[in-house]
């Protein structure tokens, strides 16, 4: 659910952008009226983009003044919007507590892929990763994860404005592990696929996890989107350095449960993006290809390289241009089907994937930024 906040006197409201149609729907039970009132309410707000209550003119002056007593519908706070020259657009979003999340929308072509955060921070500490370096602060709600999508149409102003969409692809790979925030991650994820709000299609939202399997087990049974495994290296010995949530759930039980949640899925051409960040002299050699070529043998997926983005103090490189092709080229003449991400936004340290949100200065936030600039994710789902 979505978090129950305070108004000036006292009085919790709940924050309707965040319910997703079943939730809104009970919500509506829960205070007496009839649940059809929940698809007329989602499509004030995620399709006409309308936050005041007392302007949502079909549901009836009685209704909206009980709901402007207990409910609102609050955005995230953004405190600053930057363009790249690239057409990249960042936001940095302030949450309720006083950290910083990140949110980048990459148009390209038709497309718009908006990367969106999933926690304050994280939790799991990958050894490469600026954001789990950061440590973790505090989930988001649903609301503040939808909410990431709701600003990003409303600053095209493209709600309803027949401007197309802005936003046809999702993915989770902002800053936190999406499935450490599971209740709140799959209703936005419910909102994002649901025709009353964003009508997105369930293969161009994609969740990606670095592994934590009973959460991947359980998302299995409650949602149909696009999934992506942060791999990064073809061992166990290798991935424990590198994603230490590996020492309790290994490669092979990753592979077990991504197999199964894709076999659950009605559609049988679907495929798991394998992501792996490649860092220089760590795991980027051709017998690491080879190796990985080995393991993924017979596991459905494509393989999406990312070349590590560095930042201070991480100790690690980024790998040669060539180092990138001679792995690519291993893994393509395998059979595989490879991506390599490219460069986006650099100009405005826009960097999906590694973003820091809040940190202790800004010098070394920019800094940090500047090193991250090039993580943009283009080429999944
Ligand atoms: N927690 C989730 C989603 C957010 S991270 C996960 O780990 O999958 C999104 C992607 O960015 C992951 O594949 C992650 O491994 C990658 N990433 C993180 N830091 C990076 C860096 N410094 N350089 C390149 N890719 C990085
Ligand atoms: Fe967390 Fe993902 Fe970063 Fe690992 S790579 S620390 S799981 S955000």
């Amino acid at each position: 659910m979505s978090a129950l906040v305070t108004d000036s006197d006292g009085q919790p409201r709940v924050n309707l952008l965040g319910l997703s149609l079943r939730q809104m729907e009970q919500f509506f039970l829960d205070i007496g009226e009839k649940k059809f009132r929940a698809q007329q309410v989602l499509k004030w707000i995620h399709h006409a983009g309308v936050t005041d209550i007392a302007g949502m003119s079909n549901l009836g002056k009685g209704l909206r003044e009980k709901l402007l007593q207990i409910a609102e519908v609050r955005p995230p706070e953004v405190v600053s919007q930057s363009d790249s020259a690239d057409g990249t657009r960042k936001w940095a979003i302030r949450v309720d507590g006083g950290g910083l999340v990140e949110t980048v929308l990459i148009p390209d072509g038709g497309r718009g892929t908006l990367c969106v955060s999933s926690q304050v921070g994280c939790s799991l500490d990958c050894s490469f990763c600026s954001t789990g370096k950061q440590g973790f602060q505090r989930d988001l709600s649903a609301a503040e994860i939808i909410g990431q999508v709701w600003l990003a149409i409303k600053s095209y102003d493209a709600f309803q404005s027949g401007k197309g969409r802005i936003v046809t692809n999702v993915v989770m790979m902002g800053m936190g592990e999406p499935l450490l925030n599971f209740d709140n991650v799959v209703a936005a994820m419910d909102l994002m696929l649901e025709d009353l709000a964003y009508g997105i299609s369930k293969r161009r939202v994609t969740l990606s996890t670095s592994g934590v399997v009973p959460a991947l087990d359980r998302l299995a049974g409650c949602s149909e989107v696009s999934l992506a495994i942060s791999l990064h290296a073809p061992n166990d010995a290798l991935r424990d350095q590198l994603v230490p949530i590996n020492r309790k759930y290994p490669i092979a039980s990753l592979l077990r449960s991504a197999r199964a949640y894709i076999e659950a899925q009605r559609d049988s051409k679907r495929v798991v993006t394998v992501e792996y960040t490649l860092i220089a002299g760590v795991n980027d050699q051709p017998e690491h290809a080879r190796e990985l070529a080995v393991l993924l043998r017979d596991f459905p997926c494509k393989i999406n390289l990312i070349p590590f983005n560095s930042f201070p103090q991480s100790g690690y490189q980024r790998p040669s241009g060539n180092a990138v092709s001679r792995f690519w080229q291993v893994l393509v003449d395998a059979g595989f089907v490879v991506t390599v991400r490219t460069t986006r936004g650099d100009d405005i340290d826009a960097a999906c994937g590694q973003l820091v949100g809040q940190v202790v200065d800004r010098t070394r936030r920019s800094e940090r930024h500047r090193a991250a600039a090039d993580t943009q994710v283009i080429q999944v789902g």
